[in-house]
């Protein structure tokens, strides 16, 4: 049996080596390594895919989330809201630029925002929202939408584990994941669905404004060389990158469709033990499995996870602190909120190895390991 892991990048890239190896010489023949013409190319590419007006690349998702709060305007002391059950970069940002993180706990079947809770959380100081699609699963956003329409409020997409995935509105119309919001990052992180050899991250949206600023923010807040109209960051995608992307781009449909299988598999092959909750896909959203993470009974996950772990299977713990409880926050007025649903999360998800490689000797041998566990 080939080895296993969380995620397997060497297959992939044997797969579009010649392509790939070809893009990147390209760029190292051209020596266009900041600013190539090729990103400018990745760029219209991904939004021609996402069926958004623009996207503008950058240096990775954490940037991304940072030049969309700044592109908004936000201020010292705005109050955003996004949840308690996410990567630490989401709220990273928030705290960075002076705003006010308010923390929400999720929905306990999506894992994402529960939108009870932020109708809730909404003050006059509320500037804007981050929903984040977890694990691949796009959160409710018709409902955000509208809570945020009536309260006047932006959204920022947080769709760095979602890329690829549709959601389908009540009356029928299917947009991408990230499309949606106001505005929407993802990441190039190399082990995201859509991701590249090194950083990289881009913003995407339909408002004109919003993406001339982002475009200025991204390049130390200028349009015209060295005449700087605000202040900006320094965050590009480089050109190997964008190199990369192009190649991989056309295959992200695939690569989605492979991690559904993936999961398909471990749903029925799991649907039999009672100690098992497998994940649930909303009736809004589909779903690209960025992670399969599943929850596990009765206090035993992490005798699950030793088991595993002497079995050879590799798994992980998307998350195990919660945010309110990590020390960066310690000092944040989260930390002394309660969030009962995150909690429970935190001691019983386990994430099992899924991507676009794995065959049915591997899936198998995780698959009847975990079984054996439960036996
Ligand atoms: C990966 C990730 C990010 C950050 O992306 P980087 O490219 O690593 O900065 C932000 N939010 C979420 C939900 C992520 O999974």
């Amino acid at each position: 049996m080939r080895s296993l892991a969380m995620v397997d990048l060497k297959s992939q890239y044997k797969k579009i080596k010649h392509q790939v190896d070809a893009s990147i010489q390209e760029v190292i023949d051209s020596t266009q390594f900041i600013k190539g013409p090729i990103v400018k190319i990745f760029q219209g590419e991904l939004a021609k895919y996402l069926g958004v007006k623009h996207v503008v690349a950058c240096g990775n998702g954490t940037d991304a989330l940072q030049i969309a709060m700044m592109a908004l305007g936000l201020r010292p002391g705005d109050e955003v809201i996004t949840t308690n059950f996410t990567f630490i970069a989401t709220v990273e940002v928030i705290a960075l630029l002076g705003l006010k993180p308010i923390l929400i706990d999720v929905d306990p079947e999506t894992y994402n925002i529960n939108t009870k809770e932020l109708r809730k959380a909404i003050t006059t100081k509320t500037k804007a929202i981050v929903p984040v699609h977890l694990f691949g699963q796009c959160a409710n956003m018709e409902e955000i939408m509208s809570i945020a329409k009536e309260n006047n409020i932006c959204v920022i997409e947080d769709n760095a584990q979602a890329i690829g995935g549709d959601y389908t509105f009540s009356n029928g119309t299917v947009q991408k994941t990230g499309t949606i919001g106001d505005i929407g990052t993802t990441s190039f992180f190399p082990s995201k669905n859509l991701g590249c050899y090194g950083d990289g991250g881009a913003i995407f949206t339909n408002n004109d404004e919003l993406a001339e600023k982002i475009s200025s923010i991204v390049n130390h807040g200028m349009k015209v060389r060295y005449y700087h109209d605000r202040i900006g960051v320094n965050s590009r995608l480089d050109s190997i990158q964008a190199a990369v992307l192009r190649i991989k781009l056309p295959l992200l449909d695939e690569y989605c469709q492979t991690r559904q299988k993936v999961a398909t598999y471990y749903n029925s092959a799991f649907a039999d033990i009672d100690d098992i909750a497998t994940p649930k896909v909303a009736e809004y959203s589909n779903h690209v499995y960025h992670q399969y993470t599943m929850k596990i009974k009765n206090g035993k996950r992490d005798a699950l996870k030793q088991w595993l772990n002497e079995k050879g299977v590799p798994s992980m713990i998307y998350y195990p602190v919660p945010l309110h409880k990590q020390k960066a926050f310690s000092e944040f007025a989260v930390a002394q909120k309660e969030f009962p649903i995150t909690d429970k999360l935190c001691k019983s998800v386990i994430s099992l190895p899924i991507h676009t490689e794995l065959d049915e000797e591997q899936l198998l041998f995780i698959s009847s390991t975990v079984k054996e566990f439960f036996k």
